[in-house]
């Protein structure tokens, strides 16, 4: 457990002069902030900071770096492995970019635009359409999550198949390094070899490095067609026959390929009555595939998924006949988290294996998990095309998630342990977009090589010597 040093009255009102009286949150004005997403922790009720500028930011942090003051970078709070909950101290500040929510310039020459750390995911999608031009990070946080905090967690999502993931759309950025000092690395440039490229080292670092203020994000044009599709099938396996057809007819126009199970859709149709299973027939699995190009590529799509029917990879087709169609089939997969949390899911997981391994993979975890205690449900889902399948776990049925781990204390950490343990048997990675957070430190600490550890250790003493940059989160 890493102390943090309470600040003193003055410094708190150094900080209040510094961001203004009302841009200091705490007590119940601040309940949101120690709230998790999946309500699987409750943070400390820290001092919430709400800087509006870089040199706002910039002043803070050298005042808390001198003063010794822990300081938790906070964006949308969607975070799932609590790097923006303090969980063990109400000492720290939690400092909100919510205020810094400006674009500050787009160049369609550039195909760039400047966003603000605070800006919120779907505004930035917004944005970029007014200038008919697209950002193509998304996932099913997008109304809530921001760009800082996707690119602090390098966030994946539902078209990283074709457009990678958060570090491959920024050519820029801006932060608050924990002197105070400010980073300005905002060029559009596409080449630029001078020196370590402290951008990919603060994408991904959690809040453990810096605060970022800004970034330069790379747009895309937007695309001519789009088609979305949903498949029946029965197997994770018939999933990756479907997924190499596509690959090869379409190559990267694919956006993305998300597998859900039959249990999972379900789930989703019981607590969102409003939506529903476009097939009569439930069905084992479900494939939800997205792809876009130049005219054309509808029908180049549908010609793949008819031939992969043919021979025998898929049960059946709904292709999506308007936008309001396609939406529908996205609701199905954006409201799986929802869904799963209202059945009491309480272990959810996020690992990768490579793409070959994700039959093995499914058939192995789930019975990892059944090995921990039998009766277990698993609603298996995700970026199948990624190699990236969360579980999410539950109590077996007619036991409510609050009575089942009383009576089983430890067995949340358990299943992860499991689940962890049969990806790396598989080549895989125990955090594929999520981060490490607070929750899976230890299994960092756990499972990475001892030489791995200590450059990262080394890098952080480097950068944040007082170790007053999210303490706790990622490495002790
Ligand atoms: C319903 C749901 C669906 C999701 N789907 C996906 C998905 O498909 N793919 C995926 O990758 N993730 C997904 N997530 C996880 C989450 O949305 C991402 O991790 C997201 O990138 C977090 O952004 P945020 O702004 O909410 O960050 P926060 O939760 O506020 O913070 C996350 C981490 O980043 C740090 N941080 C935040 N802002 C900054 C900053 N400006 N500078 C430095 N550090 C900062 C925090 O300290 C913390 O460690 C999902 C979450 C939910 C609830």
């Amino acid at each position: 457990m890493v102390a943090f040093k309470t600040a003193e009255d003055r410094t708190l009102n150094d900080i209040r002069a510094i961001v203004g009286e009302t841009a200091c949150k705490s007590g119940p004005d601040a309940a949101r902030y120690y709230e998790d997403p999946r309500g699987s922790f409750t943070g400390k009720d820290c001092i919430v900071v709400l800087p509006e500028t870089t040199q706002q930011v910039s002043q803070v942090v050298r005042l808390c770096n001198s003063a010794g003051i822990a300081i938790i970078p906070y964006g949308g709070g969607t975070g799932v492995v609590a790097g923006q909950l303090s969980l063990d101290s109400d000492a720290a500040i939690i400092l909100s970019l919510e205020r810094m929510n400006r674009v500050r310039s787009v160049s369609p020459d550039d195909f760039v635009m400047v966003a603000e750390a605070g800006c919120v995911l779907e505004n930035i999608h917004a944005e970029a359409e007014r200038h008919d031009l697209m950002f193509p990070l998304s996932m099913a946080s997008k109304g809530s999550c921001t760009i800082g905090g996707n690119l602090a967690t390098n966030a994946g999502g539902i078209q990283v198949l074709r457009h990678g993931n958060a570090r491959d759309l920024c050519v820029g950025i801006e932060a608050v390094m924990p002197s105070g000092d400010v980073l300005e690395e905002l060029s559009p440039l596409r080449k630029n070899n001078t020196g370590y490229d402290l951008r990919h080292l603060l994408i991904g670092s959690e809040g453990t490095l810096g605060i970022i203020t800004a970034a330069s994000l790379t747009l895309k044009p937007l695309d001519p067609e789009a088609v979305t599709a949903f498949c029946a099938i029965t197997s994770p396996a018939d999933a990756l026959r479907v997924l190499r057809a596509l690959r090869t007819a379409i190559g990267n126009r694919m956006n993305g390929m998300e597998l859900m199970s039959g249990f999972g859709v379900g789930l989703v149709c019981e607590h969102f009555p409003t939506l529903r299973n476009p097939f009569a027939d439930d069905h084992p699995w479900y494939l939800l595939i997205d792809a876009a190009g130049n005219p054309g590529v509808r029908d180049e799509t549908e010609a793949v998924l008819a031939e992969c029917i043919e021979q025998g990879f898929v049960v059946d087709v709904v292709m999506a006949e308007s936008e309001a169609q396609r939406s529908a089939l996205w609701s199905l997969r954006e409201h799986t988290p929802d869904a799963n949390r209202k059945t009491g899911a309480f272990c959810s997981s996020d690992t990768a294996v490579p793409i070959g391994q994700i039959d093995a993979f499914v058939s192995g975890t789930h019975a990892a998990i059944t090995g921990v205690h039998e009766g277990l449900r698993t609603n298996s889902y995700g970026h199948i095309g990624d190699g990236n399948i969360h579980h999410n776990v539950f109590p077996p049925t007619g036991i409510s998630k609050a009575d089942f781990l009383q009576a089983h204390p430890g067995i949340a950490n358990r299943v992860r342990g499991a689940i962890n343990e049969a990806t790396l048997a598989l080549g895989g990675s125990i955090s594929a977009e999520h981060g490490i957070g607070r929750l899976k430190r230890q299994d960092l600490q756990k499972h990475a090589s001892p030489s791995k550890m200590a450059v990262l250790r080394q890098i952080k003493q480097a950068i944040d010597p007082n170790n007053i940059m999210n303490p706790g989160a990622l490495i002790e």
